[in-house]
């Protein structure tokens, strides 16, 4: 790593700030990461290099990205992608036609469908269990199964799933390897790697850029020679980002420490609001103490992020007139910026998700998804009983 200056101890905040960048390593000592756009590096002699060859196999930004994201989680290895679903891709891309993954069945609507086609194409074998009964993952398995993927807190349900349980069922059979989809939380809430997962994806997208102007992902591993292979497909199949955004990501990162803290007493304070209005039949957020898996959140993270979602008690009507009324909730899919957003995901973001399979995780025509930004909570709250009023 270019940060040796950095003491093995640091703590979160630091890391995020000087992980993956040491000034006196590059020309001029800049305090923070240059842009390099450069799609080719000089060589000393033919084949006599630094690693730096061809843009897409390196490139001397997203290397100070990819070791700010690994010290964060923890890991040994960090890579950038292109896109949340373009690190999908690169890991779905690890099986072979006959292979087999098992999934839990509350995703993000992308993944669901990047998988669901994905897998129909390449002959690779899907299914899709509810994973907060372990026993779903213990019978879900079959000889044939290279892959467990999860999203934990699940998207839009926010079931907890116990990643340490998932690992050691993982661990009774041969070569399957444990992907947690970390994107709800980051890694100031939530380490995937310290309860044995083997890889955790992000869509940098949202919360880890913060600020609703970049679309990317990463992946971050242990494992020396799954961090190879992982390498070679990237490379392989061309699934880079461009050195801009790296910066950008990178630049986002100093201020994840503060930004969560903010997103999480936000959120919490303004699900504590909806659980007591009249009109809301449920909250779903596992920073609530009536959450049914509070327990296991409490040892899983530090906490939950700034996406939740409630059920109200109108229908559809009541859903579109809600989220119309909103003044400060933009009406809009994604989450993890500055910026709050409100959404239907029946409608929306899980709108590629079979009619069935929806009714199933209970993602009804009343069930709206908040993710609760950076302005001033009271603020939020006004807007959320304005709102309230002129529907019911
Ligand atoms: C947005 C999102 C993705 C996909 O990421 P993109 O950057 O949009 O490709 C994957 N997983 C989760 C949980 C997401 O929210």
């Amino acid at each position: 790593m270019a940060d040796g200056f950095l003491a093995p101890k640091a703590g979160f905040a630091t890391k995020a700030i000087h992980a993956g960048h040491n000034p006196s390593k590059w020309y001029s000592s800049p305090a923070v990461v240059p842009i390099v756009t450069s799609t080719t590096y000089k060589q000393r002699g033919p084949n006599d290099n630094d690693g730096f060859v061809y843009g897409r196999s390196a490139n001397p930004t997203r290397n100070s990205l990819q070791d700010a994201l690994a010290a964060l989680d923890g890991g040994k290895h960090a890579l950038a992608f292109p896109s949340g679903l373009g690190a999908t891709t690169v890991l779905v891309s690890l099986l072979k036609h006959g292979d087999h993954i098992l999934s839990c069945d509350d995703l993000y609507g992308g993944t669901n469908r990047l998988l669901r086609n994905l897998c129909a194409k390449m002959d690779i074998e899907l299914t899709f269990a509810d994973f907060t009964n372990i026993d779903n993952v213990k019978n879900g398995i079959k000889n044939n199964t290279r892959m467990i993927w999860l999203e934990s807190p699940t998207n839009p349900s926010f079931k907890v799933i116990d990643i340490a349980a998932v690992k050691n069922v993982a661990n009774t059979h041969k070569d399957i390897i444990v992907i947690v989809d970390n994107t709800f939380l980051t890694p100031y809430l939530q380490r995937p790697l310290d309860f044995g997962a083997d890889v955790v994806v992000y869509s940098l997208t949202k919360y880890m850029n913060g600020h609703t102007d970049i679309i990317m992902g990463a992946a971050v591993v242990n494992d020396d020679e799954l961090a190879e292979k992982l390498k070679f497909l990237r490379n392989a199949l061309g699934v880079v980002p461009s050195p801009y955004d790296c910066y950008m990501v990178n630049r986002s990162l100093k201020t994840l420490a503060l930004r969560m803290e903010q997103h999480k007493k936000s959120s919490l304070a303004i699900a504590k609001w909806l659980q007591k209005h009249p009109n809301v039949t449920e909250v779903l957020h596992p920073g609530l103490p009536t959450h049914p898996q509070y327990a296991l959140t409490q040892k899983q993270t530090s906490g939950h992020s700034g996406v939740f979602s409630f059920k109200h008690s109108g229908g559809l009507k009541e859903s579109r007139q809600l989220l119309q009324k909103f003044k400060l909730f933009l009406l809009a899919e994604s989450l993890g910026g500055c910026e709050s957003l409100a959404s239907l995901p029946s409608l929306m973001t899980h709108a590629s998700v079979s009619a069935e399979q929806r009714a199933e995780l209970g993602i009804t025509d009343s069930l709206v998804r908040l993710s609760v930004g950076l302005e001033d909570t009271d603020d939020l709250l006004e807007d959320l009983k304005q709102a309230f009023k002129a529907v019911f």
